[in-house]
């Protein structure tokens, strides 16, 4: 993975024609799907932002069990839906290797492999092994080192080279903060690696009012583009309310354009 043996950066082009790791990728949709009316509807918010890459959980990973754990195999219908409507490639996070057929039925664009699956080895080598792969985001686990995260970019690599890595935040001794972005892993990763590194501000704070400075302070360490979490009724979410953008989310994306023009 290291910039001595292939100097050039990974290019990864998705349907319709953007290029991740060339041009600037916002990915942004909510946390979870909830439901149609919630999905088209934040949806077409951010695409009419200037999103490129939409997000929604239909599995997710709750802290505690009895929370809204997402609408699993309909969350997933509904956001190849929401690709037809909006127009934009679609991302979502596979928790286990045993929904890898859904994927692949739902013809999901980015298969994102979450926080906590970061180290989950016999889980990344499964996913190295599917036929046909499509790109898969990685993100660094909370303390997961960045030897370690390079590790398990490397056992997805040799499957299938479309790997992009997500810096997503430690959790530290401040409890104000859900986590806290490193972005020295941000320079770090693209001074010295040649995948596509995405920031996730949300999960990297958990704090609204934090999410677009830091994302931009990504930006500003060498990040190929931004995920972020918007809802369309952020007070009405079932999951990560307290970091979703609404409005807020439209000021961000030109000033991430701003930076991006600048570096490249
Ligand atoms: C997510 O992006 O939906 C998510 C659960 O994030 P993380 O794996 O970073 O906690
Ligand atoms: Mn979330």
């Amino acid at each position: 993975l290291s910039r001595q043996f292939h100097p050039d950066d990974t290019l990864i082009e998705l349907r319709g024609g953007h290029c991740l790791g060339r041009d600037l990728s916002v990915i942004a949709g909510p946390c979870a799907i909830e439901s149609r009316e919630q999905l088209f509807r934040t949806a077409e918010l951010v695409a009419r932002a200037g999103a490129n890459i939409l997000r929604g959980g239909a599995f997710k990973p709750r802290t505690i069990h009895r929370s809204f754990q997402g609408l699993g195999e309909e969350g997933l219908k509904l956001l190849a839906e929401a690709r037809e409507a909006v127009g934009l490639p679609v991302i979502s996070e596979i928790m286990d290797a045993r929904d890898i057929p859904l994927f692949v039925e739902y013809d999901i664009d980015i298969w994102q492999v979450g926080a906590r699956n970061c180290l989950n080895y016999t889980f990344l080598d499964a996913l190295s092994q599917v036929p046909n792969p499509k790109p898969v985001l990685l993100k660094r686990g909370d303390h997961v080192s960045l030897n370690e995260l390079l590790g398990a970019a490397l056992r997805l690599y040799e499957g299938n080279p479309q790997v992009i890595l997500c810096e997503r935040g430690d959790k530290t001794a401040d409890r104000v903060h859900r986590n806290v972005l490193n972005l020295n892993n941000v320079s770090y990763l693209k001074h010295h690696y040649h995948l596509p590194v995405i920031v996730d501000p949300s999960h990297g704070t958990g704090v609204r009012e934090l999410v677009g400075d830091l994302g931009l302070a990504g930006m500003a360490a060498g990040a190929d583009g931004l995920m972020v979490e918007v809802h369309h009724q952020p007070e009405k979410a079932l999951c990560d309310g307290a970091q979703s953008l609404n409005q807020e989310f439209a000021a961000l994306v030109p000033l991430a354009a701003d930076i991006h023009r600048m570096r490249n």
